[in-house]
C-alpha cells in the first residue's frame, strides 16, 4: 500500500511490527546487553556498519529502535537517536558539529536548564553559546561568525510560551549555511513540525508530553536528513574522515542519515548517553495517546488561562493562544493545532503571593516537570530559573512575580476551582 499515513495512525504503528520470535503485538522490552553474532563475518560486517543490526545496547536496541523510528516518523525526519535525557539529548545534537573554539547562536527564551547548560557546561568542552532574542534577526544575523557551527531555539518555548517564527530563523541559517537545531519539547510533533519550516535538526525531552505521565527521562534527536554536510569544510565529523571511526566518511557513505550513524557509531559509543528498553516501552506507550492528550491539554489550557486573565487578582496571562499575545497571529503558521499547554501567569503582590499560591494549591502539584497528564506549577524565579541573572530571568519568562503553569488533563473547571481558591489565600 503505497497511502502516507495520518499521525494517528503513526502514533500507534509507526517503528512497531510484531516480533519477528513470537508475533509479540506490543513492541517487547528487549531487556539485553547483548545480542549473539552469527558468527565472524556477522560480527565483522556490523561493526564495519556494513549490515545493520544490534551489537551492543549501550549503541543499539530493539525496542530503542522502535521508538526511534516512530518519532521520527511522527516529525517527518530521516532518522532519530534517543537519548538518556533531553539534555543528553541536546549534547548529542551538538557532538558532532562542534569542536573547541566552536559556538552556537542560541535564543534567549530557553528552558533554565538548557540556558545553564549553554551558559557554563558546554565552555568545558570549548563549546560557547551567544544569547540572541530571535525576534531581532539582523542581531542573530551579527551574532554568526566563522566559528558558528548551529543556530538553537525553542518551537513553544518554556517557560513564556513564547513562539518562535521557525521559517524567519531557518531563513537566517540557511543563509548562513547552518544547521537549525529546534527543540520541540514543548509543541510535540502534533502541534509543531520543525522541519517542515527548516529545521535541521530536532530534539525532545521525552520525559514530558512525548511519555506524557511523568514516569520517563529520556530524550530524542531526529535528523531531518535533509542538511549538505558537505557544501563546507565546516562539519568534519561528517564530511570528511572521522578518525573516531578508522577514517569513515558517514556523510559519502550514509547520504540523508550520516547525523544519525555518527550519533550512534561515535556519540552514542564514546558518550554513553543511552535510552534504556524499559524506558523507551513507557515512551513508546505514551506517544500512542499523544494527539488525544495535547487536544486536551491543549483545550484546558485554553480555558484556564482565559479564566485567569479576566481575574481581578492576576497581572497578566502569557499564553499565546490568548489574542492579547503578541504571539496569537503565529500559532497559524507554526503550530495551527494549538499554542501547547505551557504559560506563565504574573500575581499581583510579587513573589510572596506566588510562593503563597504555590503553597495552597491542592489539585496542582508543585513540582520541576512539565508535559504530564496531571497539572503541575512552578515559581520558576526560585527554582528552575533561581541561578540565572534577573535579566535572563525577565527574557525567559520567568520574574519573580510569575508562576509557571502546565495544564493538564483533568476536568477544567476543577483546576479552575482550585486556582480561585489558592488566589484567595495569595493574594489578600
Ligand atoms: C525538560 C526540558 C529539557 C531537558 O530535558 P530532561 O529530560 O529533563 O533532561 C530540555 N528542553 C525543554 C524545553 C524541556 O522542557
Amino acid at each position: 500500500m503505497t497511502r502516507t499515513y495520518g499521525f494517528d495512525t503513526l502514533q500507534v504503528h509507526a517503528g512497531a511490527r510484531p516480533d519477528p520470535a513470537t508475533g509479540a503485538r506490543q513492541v517487547p522490552i528487549y531487556q539485553t546487553t547483548a545480542y549473539v553474532f552469527r558468527d565472524a563475518d556477522h560480527a565483522a560486517a556490523l561493526f564495519n556498519l556494513q549490515e545493520v543490526g544490534y551489537i551492543y545496547s549501550r549503541l543499539t536496541n530493539p525496542t530503542v529502535a522502535a521508538l526511534q523510528e516512530r518519532v521520527a516518523a511522527l516529525e517527518g525526519g530521516a532518522g532519530a537517536v534517543c537519548c538518556s535525557s533531553g539534555h543528553a539529548a541536546q549534547i548529542m545534537a551538538l557532538f558532532p558539529l562542534m569542536a573547541p573554539g566552536r559556538n552556537i547562536i542560541a535564543s534567549t527564551r530557553l528552558y533554565g536548564g538548557t540556558v545553564t547548560q549553554f551558559s557554563h557546561t558546554i565552555r568545558r568542552f570549548g563549546w560557547s553559546a551567544k544569547f540572541v532574542d530571535f525576534d531581532d534577526l539582523d542581531a542573530m544575523r551579527a551574532a554568526i561568525d566563522d566559528d558558528t557551527r548551529a543556530i538553537f531555539c525553542e518551537s513553544i518555548a518554556n517557560p513564556g510560551g513564547y513562539i518562535t517564527d521557525l521559517d524567519a530563523v531557518a531563513q537566517v541559517a540557511e543563509a548562513a549555511g547552518l544547521p537549525l537545531i529546534v527543540d520541540n519539547t514543548s509543541a510535540t510533533p502534533y502541534l509543531c513540525r520543525p522541519i517542515d519550516h527548516g529545521a535541521t535538526l530536532v530534539v525532545h525531552s521525552a520525559t514530558k508530553y512525548l511519555t506524557g505521565n511523568g514516569t520517563v527521562t529520556g530524550g530524542v534527536v531526529v535528523d531531518s536528513g535533509r542538511f549538505d554536510w558537505s557544501t563546507s569544510d565546516k562539519f568534519p565529523s561528517l564530511a570528511a574522515p572521522e578518525p573516531a571511526y578508522h577514517g569513515l566518511e558517514f556523510h559519502r557513505t550514509f547520504g540523508p542519515l550520516a547525523f544519525t550513524f555518527h550519533s550512534i557509531a561515535v556519540g552514542l559509543r564514546d558518550l554513553g548517553m543511552t535510552m534504556n528498553p524499559q524506558g523507551a516501552h513507557y515512551t513508546l506507550m505514551g506517544i500512542e495517546t499523544l494527539s488525544l492528550r495535547m487536544e486536551r491539554h491543549v483545550a484546558n489550557a485554553r480555558k484556564v488561562a482565559e479564566w485567569l486573565q479576566n481575574d481581578p487578582r492576576v497581572e497578566g496571562v502569557t499564553y499565546a493562544g490568548l489574542p492579547s499575545s503578541p504571539y496569537h497571529d503565529r500559532i497559524a503558521r507554526i503550530c495551527p493545532k494549538g499554542a501547547g499547554a505551557l504559560f506563565t501567569v504574573a500575581i499581583k503582590g510579587g513573589y510572596e503571593a506566588c510562593v503563597k499560591l504555590v503553597g495552597s494549591l491542592e489539585l496542582f502539584s508543585h513540582v520541576a516537570n512539565l508535559g504530564d497528564t496531571r497539572s503541575l506549577i512552578i515559581h520558576s524565579a526560585s527554582t528552575t530559573h533561581r541561578q540565572l541573572t534577573p535579566e535572563q530571568q525577565f527574557a525567559a519568562g520567568a520574574a519573580p512575580n510569575m508562576v509557571r503553569l502546565s495544564i493538564g488533563i483533568e476536568d477544567p473547571d476543577d483546576l479552575i476551582a482550585d486556582l480561585d481558591q489558592a488566589l484567595t489565600k495569595a493574594v489578600a
